[in-house]
């Protein structure tokens, strides 16, 4: 099938695979072939095979315009904001991608350029453990739900070393949803505990369910309504008593960091997200980072390899730790985004880390302020870097939350995080975070104004909307039912009409 492509419609959605522009012999101008381009040096010949992989043949001027279309039909942070709550999209510093890039040239065997990096990565553990007030720091986790998954192994591991086979943890109804599985992976039963209604965890809570069966509480704090756990002192002394850990979901961590320090609120156990709060680019899969945290009590079961220093003050990987949990990830982690990190916390500094998270509290309880009179507020205790309204109001005019996510990509913004929170009913979670300027936070105020307006002017405008993007309302149900994953099955359906 030859695929003609209408250069005036760049936003075409139907941009073929690759391989499906690949036509033999095809009349094409090109630069030197990339296999004769390489170097290849000392490499030993008879590694080298001579077999070319089934590549695509396509021009250099074809291949960089398909993925140039390509990328004109996706959003990005570089276009513009990103207020997916929980999720930090901030702007990513592009000196951190030098950075980061410098490292993709050394070669693990060049012992004295892995005395740098391991020197690096012990600065990093530093600046986190300083950041978070706890003791020891592993780096290797690759995500966020990748050091949950650690944490609750140092935790299992802990209890085995106790002698104790406590089975639950608890996980306040407010926690983000990557909790309870992590803590069934690794073996724990997850509990639910209600947040009161001032959207938090309340001591009293905690003290009627805790038994001696706990073996962990596991808290996002602040938590997915962007509230700060005010009882989380007093929580941690009830754990303690009994005998249990205190961990802490730091995602947001971007609301706290030079502020307060989990280590002081009597956190035992913790993971960050360097993907979010430390401007790493993410979505999509990744790569990411979750470093785990951890009180002395807990630092021998991190995983290995520990980064020590030996008798000559030269950096070792040690792999013998004899009560580590073990290995989690090969080599040294996601290395190129615990780079970005390090670039980031150097560049800013600690003053700038705060200035970071100071902003971020601004400039979400602005947008709160101007909203709230337009959308409902579920909860009104003070909020931190993000806040969460539903649509209330506009389901009376039959306009959904949905509706709103859809008309916000009209106005060029990609939509926030919907129906998260669960506690929430028609949930929007807001998080603009601390790198959008002023101008851009002022436009999406105002088209939040204007989708509330047209929701009482005109509601039946909003099933044909968003407009102005390359996919317009998606059938949902029709897309579950029919699930279409490869360019051959969208080929084989072109010109058939969604069936109801
Ligand atoms: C994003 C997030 C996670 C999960 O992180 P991943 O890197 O996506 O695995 C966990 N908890 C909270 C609060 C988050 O915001």
């Amino acid at each position: 099938m030859v695929i003609r492509h209408n250069v005036t419609r760049s936003t075409e959605l139907l941009e073929p695979v690759v391989y499906s522009l690949s036509d033999h012999g095809k009349n094409k101008v090109n630069p030197p072939r990339p296999f004769e381009a390489i170097e290849l040096g000392d490499v030993d010949r008879p590694l080298v095979n001579h077999d070319l992989p089934d590549l695509p043949d396509i021009s250099e001027v074809e291949v960089v315009r398909h993925y140039t279309r390509l990328s004109r039909l996706n959003y990005a942070i570089d276009l513009g904001m990103y207020p997916l709550g929980s999720c930090t999209m901030k702007y990513n510093p592009k000196i951190s991608e030098k950075v980061a890039a410098k490292i993709g040239n050394i070669h693990p065997g060049d012992t004295e350029a892995m005395q740098t990096i391991l020197g690096l990565l012990s600065n990093l553990e530093a600046h986190l453990e300083e950041i978070c007030g706890m003791d020891a720091c592993t780096l290797w986790p690759a995500a966020g739900a990748h050091g949950e998954l650690t944490g609750m192994m140092i935790i299992k591991k802990a209890m085995v070393e106790r002698g104790e086979d406590r089975r639950e943890v608890l996980i306040p109804d407010t926690a983000h949803g990557t909790n309870p599985a992590s803590c069934t992976i690794a073996g724990f039963k997850a509990v639910k505990v209600p947040s009161g209604d001032k959207g938090y965890l309340e001591a009293s809570t905690l003290r009627k369910l805790i038994n001696e069966d706990v073996a962990a509480l596991m808290i996002t704090n602040p938590n997915t309504l962007g509230i700060f756990e005010q009882d989380i002192a007093e929580i941690s002394e009830l754990l303690h008593e009994n005998g249990s850990y205190l961990y802490m979901d730091g995602a947001n961590m971007n609301a706290l960091m030079g502020i307060a320090r989990p280590g002081e609120m009597g956190v035992d156990c913790m993971h960050l997200n360097l993907h979010k709060t430390f401007a790493s680019p993410h979505g999509g899969g990744g790569p990411g980072s979750g470093p785990v945290l951890v009180k002395d009590e807990l630092a021998p079961y991190l995983p290995m390899p520990w980064i020590v220093k030996d008798e000559e003050e030269r950096f070792r990987l040690l792999t013998n730790a004899p009560q580590s949990i073990g290995m989690i990830h090969s080599g040294l982690g996601n290395l190129s985004v615990l780079m970005k990190t390090l670039s980031y916390i150097s560049s800013l500094g600690g003053k700038g880390i705060r200035e970071a998270a100071e902003v971020s509290v601004l400039i979400a309880n602005y947008m709160k302020k101007c909203l709230k009179d337009s959308y409902y507020l579920p909860y009104d205790t003070p909020t931190l870097h993000e806040f969460v309204l539903t649509d209330k109001y506009q389901k009376e005019r039959g306009v959904t939350t949905m509706d709103i996510a859809k008309a916000l990509m009209d106005f060029g913004f990609h939509p926030p995080t919907v129906y998260f929170p669960l506690v929430v009913t028609g949930a929007m979670m807001i998080e603009p975070t601390e790198t959008e300027p002023l101008d851009e936070i002022e436009r999406f105020i105002d088209a939040m104004k204007q989708i509330d307006e047209l929701s009482r002017k005109d509601p039946g405008a909003f099933s044909s909307i968003p407009r102005a993007t390359p996919v317009s309302r998606v059938d949902e149900v029709w897309a579950a039912r029919r699930l279409v994953l490869t360019w051959d099955m969208v080929e084989s359906i072109m010109g058939e009409p969604p069936s109801k």
